[in-house]
């Protein structure tokens, strides 16, 4: 019988894309796979079609030759064909087409427990300082009553008869060769005839766990802090995964962060403003002082060098940046409003002086704009 053509097989187009390959693959395979299919003679023939024209396609080089060539590419003395792949291939294939159909989780007889992430919060002071912290987390320990076999006291689990403790077994399936979990001992390799009482057969139980976690000073917000072996336990002895911290910083009332600086708003009265003098602004560790200069607007930032944060990563150490506000006075009595009416007409009769230089240019702006409109 004459070789059907790859492409054909596949239900492709000859200019399909490896994505496209993969797709038709996936498919095909899963209609027509063997573990779907038993005893059906027919389906295996197609399984194996379909698989020999994803291998080709999906090799550049091979592909290459097929495109040249045909069938012909792969005949004695030419280029290796299907006939000719390796156990090694096979599972390459499986492990990228049906991870995610069968489950790829076959082999986890000595795989570790997952790996858990707690969130935890921090207030901005605790992440600048540091702390230890107590943790409670549900996870998956090692029983103890069995140490973590699953076992029933003063009985240990047995070797698997069916695949000798292996966990896989290999069944022949024409010319290629399938390993599978062991159906019989579902691929632990151990057989536990008298389950423990408390963990059922698990080799581990949920509960509490209490962890101090010690942050350093200096973090930040998605900052982790990984605790080696703190995550759910091993099945059946197996090593435990790592717990993760994951650090969320606060909003703190005063201070914005970005980074290792610190931003902090910093209202002064119009007076002040217009005088100058000191005023103490706040800092991670106390207050500080800081000189206003006279004709202080707002928006104008002062840097307090060092007043920052320490970062974790490379010990620099962040500014502490004050932006300025001059606040409008509110609640005024009348002698307050006199004496600021009284200051308003001084303004208007300095008409050499200019005490409003940024009012000014912007009325004359706001002329200019009306008299180009105008004209
Ligand atoms: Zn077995
Ligand atoms: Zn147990």
């Amino acid at each position: 019988m004459a070789k059907r053509d790859y492409y054909e097989i596949l239900g492709i187009p000859r200019n399909a894309e490896e994505r496209d390959i993969k797709k038709a693959y996936k498919r095909m395979a899963m209609k027509f796979h063997p573990d779907r299919n038993k005893e059906d003679k027919k389906a295996e023939e197609k399984f194996k079609e379909v698989k020999e024209a994803y291998e080709i396609l999906t090799d550049s080089q091979k592909r290459a030759a097929y495109d040249h060539y045909g069938h012909a590419a792969f005949e004695q003395g030419n280029m290796n064909g299907s006939n000719s792949q390796s156990g090694s291939d096979f599972s390459d294939i499986f492990g990228d087409v049906f991870g995610d159909i069968f489950g790829g989780g076959h082999r986890q007889r000595t795989a570790s427990g997952a790996d858990l992430r707690y969130k935890m919060e921090l207030t901005l002071e605790e992440a600048v300082r540091g702390i230890t912290k107590e943790i409670k987390i549900p996870a998956l320990v090692k029983c103890e009553l069995c140490n973590g076999s699953g076992a029933k006291k003063d009985t240990t689990p047995i070797t698997c008869p069916t695949c000798h403790g292996a966990g896989q077994v290999q069944i022949r399936q024409g010319f290629f060769t399938v390993q599978q979990p062991c159906p019989y001992c579902h691929g632990h390799g151990q057989i536990i005839k008298n389950p423990c009482n408390q963990c059922h057969g698990h080799g581990r139980i949920e509960k509490l766990k209490i962890l101090s976690v010690k942050i350093p000073a200096g973090v930040d917000t998605d900052d982790r802090i990984r605790l080696s072996g703190e995550g759910a336990a091993g099945k059946q002895g197996a090593p435990a995964g790592d717990l993760y911290v994951q650090v969320k910083v606060k909003e703190h009332p005063i201070f914005e962060h970005q980074d290792n600086n610190l931003f902090c708003e910093v209202p002064i009265n119009f007076v002040m403003a217009a005088l100058g003098g000191e005023i103490e602004v706040p800092t991670l560790d106390g207050r500080i002082k800081l000189k206003i200069p006279a004709e202080t607007q707002t928006g104008k930032m002062f840097r307090m060098r060092g007043k920052g944060i320490k970062s974790v990563r490379n010990n620099s150490q962040g500014d502490l940046i004050c932006r300025i506000v001059v606040e409008t006075p509110v609640k005024l009595n009348d002698k307050q409003k006199y004496l600021l009416r009284d200051l308003e007409k001084s303004f208007c009769d300095s008409s050499n002086v200019n005490n409003s230089p940024r009012s000014k240019s912007f009325l004359e702006g706001v002329k200019k704009f009306f008299d180009d409109l105008t004209r």
